[in-house]
């Protein structure tokens, strides 16, 4: 199915070859640099974003060191400059890497590049999104009216950052089931800037999105599929195809809500 207006897939994690693609299932997906961007197409989207999460060789979480990390961020900027307009990067900071991180913030600003994330603390050996380090890097990406897209961790550091960083434009990624999802909804009632991007777990049950626009309009819910770990096709169809809502609405989360949040 192609849509009337081109998709912008906010939250994927391009990989240059088979060592920093985290499909657990690739060699069953004829994956690679070119292969991505038909898979793409085929469904109509025409953008994706997103940062390279995964170092190549054996990046384990407790050995990521700053030099993994912009070996990360470096990778991300070689596939902007082989897919040109098909791909917005997003990059790493590191609570662990204060200085690396704020000159990194400045290098990718220069670059024009203005998406942080999709962070994955988990993978990198870091935990809190409240801390002094992480906010001190934070002071920069605001400077830069930079977008932070950040996976979801149910600890209430997301919370406090929240209340913390008002001005902030944060995306959170995936809606979760029941309780985490009423988690982000109490999240877009502190900030106006929080926003929820629809790739992992919970698109797929029913309401679950109608139930958040009806509470806070469509412009906060921003479509994503976390390729290359799921398949954007049921992210698509999961929108597009979904009987309860409205062209209207589908056109600004697969499309609008993005390219007016990356100015595009
Ligand atoms: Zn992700």
């Amino acid at each position: 199915m192609k849509t009337q207006f081109p998709i912008i897939d906010f939250h994927t994690h391009p990989y240059i070859d088979e060592s920093t693609n985290i499909c657990v299932h690739k060699e069953y997906c004829n994956m690679d640099v070119s292969s991505t961007v038909e898979t793409f197409k085929k469904l109509g989207i025409e953008k994706i974003c997103g940062s390279v999460t995964f170092n190549g060789g054996a990046l384990k979480p407790e050995n990521c060191t700053w030099d993994s990390v912009r070996k990360m961020n470096d990778t991300a900027l070689k596939l902007k400059e082989i897919y040109g307009d098909f791909y917005h990067p997003g990059f790493h900071i590191h609570p662990a890497y204060v200085k690396e991180s704020i000159l990194e913030v400045e290098r990718m600003h220069k670059l024009g590049v203005n998406l942080v994330g999709e962070l994955v603390p988990y993978m990198h050996g870091w935990a809190d999104y409240s801390s002094k380090e992480f906010y001190e890097i934070l002071d920069a990406v605001e400077h830069y009216d930079m977008v932070l897209n950040i996976h979801t961790i149910y600890d209430g550091s997301v919370d406090k950052l929240v209340k913390d960083r008002k001005n902030l434009t944060i995306v959170a990624a995936h809606p979760s089931e029941y309780e985490g999802f009423m988690e982000h909804l109490n999240r877009m009632k502190i900030s106006e800037n929080y926003y929820l991007d629809l790739s992992g777990t919970g698109i797929f049950r029913m309401g679950l999105l109608r139930h958040g626009i009806d509470e806070f309009g469509a412009d906060r819910f921003i479509f994503g599929s976390d390729y290359p770990i799921c398949n954007p096709a049921c992210y698509v169809g999961g929108v597009a195809y979904n009987t309860t809502l409205t062209d209207e609405e589908k056109e600004k989360i697969l499309y609008l809500n993005a390219k007016r949040l990356l100015r595009l």
